[in-house]
């Protein structure tokens, strides 16, 4: 097993990684940045190390301070959790350069799936379906574009290869907008992600967005922890998550798992991954692949049995994957509420001190949070500050559970979202199953009275 973990990360997955370290019997080492010295995993874990002052580039997002990190404190590994540096291919290489471990996929991996241009292309050479597009990076020959986007069909999605985070995306509805919205989206990608080749591919106008869960153990074997359901979303940023995702035919369902699989082995994918797809009409098309451990995956956890962090941890040593196929069982539903210090009607961050916090409990109930009476969350960094995750034996009780969960969590001290998850776990769509990523705009947008559905 590997001996001491450097935790380069904050807030509940730095606390989400400390746990599994230590059920392991592993040490732990905590960088963190000044503004975060009163973390939860700070005061838990065998070690801490400040990394430099509040701002992500003098600290989460600084390399040679994490590396020196882990040399004064002889980490031999290092956990990236999600977000900052954790789909940094140069971080993972220079990591390892190093002589050190990174808990992920191989720098050539990351590098190859963080250019969405080429995990395409790697997805579709695997029999992923993939979503009708322009099968490489526009060129700068415009007839040969325009007839590609012809072929087709409008609308059409134009996409930055680098793209992140809802960013670098434009929709063109007609030919006579396309080479000067080809442009402006060059530009910005250019200025957002220094990478400014995009790409078209088919605006589909009503898909949910359906992920698949894979482990690799890096020799050529994978296995699927199933699908979410990821469609609950405001500005391309999930909100709710369920797995597994309502209404997938079995059939429709196992041929993706197969593809999924098979692409992972051809990669051999190593450590914990997610291929994110829109579903539409009973099929999936590939969007994007997430090389890391997800903000979702507690309910992946909770249907499977598997704790997948450990998974990486396991990996990572070189001890392989704990279960084959045939051993995972899916049982019962699982949802997550991301539960996020803003406004509920502007959505603005709220940070701040909590005077008081009460988690909730009871069956079926997990919490994952750093959060503590007293507890100042900073203004520097995402908003999330706890996730609340249900589980039943079938969805409606899973829902039923995370409502009462909802009602006894008590935050004060600072605004939060949980009036608006209560107001999802009420609302019929959601009820109903199967809603499609614009169903919570236009959820927002009908309570609020317009299109902005921030009240102004
Ligand atoms: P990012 O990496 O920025 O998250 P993704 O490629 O994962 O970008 O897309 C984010 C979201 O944008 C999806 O969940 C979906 O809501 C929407 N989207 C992406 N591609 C398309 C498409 N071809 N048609 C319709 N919506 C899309």
């Amino acid at each position: 097993m590997l001996e001491k973990v450097l935790i380069a990360n904050r807030g509940e997955i730095a606390l989400r990684i400390l746990r599994a370290c230590k059920e392991v019997g592993i040490k732990t080492v905590a960088a963190h940045s000044t503004a975060d010295r009163n973390l939860m995993h700070v005061r838990l874990a065998d070690e801490s190390v400040c990394i430099g002052p509040p701002s992500s580039l003098e600290s989460y997002l600084n390399i040679p301070r994490i590396i020196s990190a882990m040399e004064v404190t002889g980490a031999d590994a290092v956990h990236p959790g999600y977000g900052f540096l954790s789909e940094n291919a140069n971080f993972a290489e220079q990591v390892e350069r190093s002589g050190f471990i990174f808990i992920g996929p191989r720098p050539e991996t990351i590098r190859a799936m963080g250019d969405k241009v080429s995990a395409i292309d790697v997805m579709r050479k695997a029999g992923v379906p993939t979503v009708p597009g322009s099968d490489g990076p526009v060129t700068e020959d415009t007839d040969c574009t325009l007839a590609i986007a012809r072929k087709i069909g409008y609308p059409i999605m134009i996409k930055a290869a680098a793209g992140g985070g809802g960013r670098g995306m434009r929709v063109v509805h007609e030919e006579a907008d396309l080479l000067s919205f080809i442009q402006l989206t060059q530009n910005e990608a250019g200025a957002f992600f220094g990478n400014n080749m995009v790409y078209l591919e088919k605006f589909l106008d009503n898909p949910r967005h359906i992920e698949i869960q894979v482990i690799g153990d890096g020799n050529g074997n994978a296995i699927c922890l199933g699908d979410r359901d990821c469609s609950m979303q405001r500005r391309h940023q999930k909100v709710v998550e369920e797995a597994p995702a309502p209404g997938i035919p079995d059939e429709v369902r196992a041929g993706i798992v197969k593809s999924c699989i098979k692409a992972c082995e051809d990669l051999k994918y190593r450590g914990a991954g997610t291929l994110e797809f829109l579903y539409q009409n009973g099929k999936f098309y590939f969007i994007e692949m997430n090389t890391r451990v997800q903000v979702e995956h507690p309910v992946t956890e909770r249907i499977t049995g598997i704790d997948i962090v450990k998974e990486q941890l396991c990996i990572a040593a070189g001890l392989g994957l704990s279960v084959t196929q045939d051993q995972v069982k899916l049982t019962g539903h699982a949802i997550e509420c991301r539960i996020c210090a803003e406004d509920p009607n502007t959505f603005l961050p709220c940070p701040g001190k909590v005077n008081l916090y009460h988690a909730p409990g009871g069956i079926g109930i997990r919490v994952d949070s750093h959060m503590y009476s007293g507890y100042t969350v900073p203004p520097y960094y995402d908003s999330l500050i706890a996730k609340l995750i249900s589980y039943g034996p079938d969805r409606n009780t899973a829902i039923r559970r995370m409502q009462n969960a909802l009602e006894e969590m008590i935050v004060d001290g600072i605004k939060t979202n949980i009036p608006l998850q209560g107001e999802i776990m009420r609302d019929p769509g959601f009820r109903a199953g199967g809603t499609n990523i614009h169903y919570l705009e236009a959820m927002l947008k009908k309570k609020n009275g317009n299109g902005t559905g921030n009240g102004h």
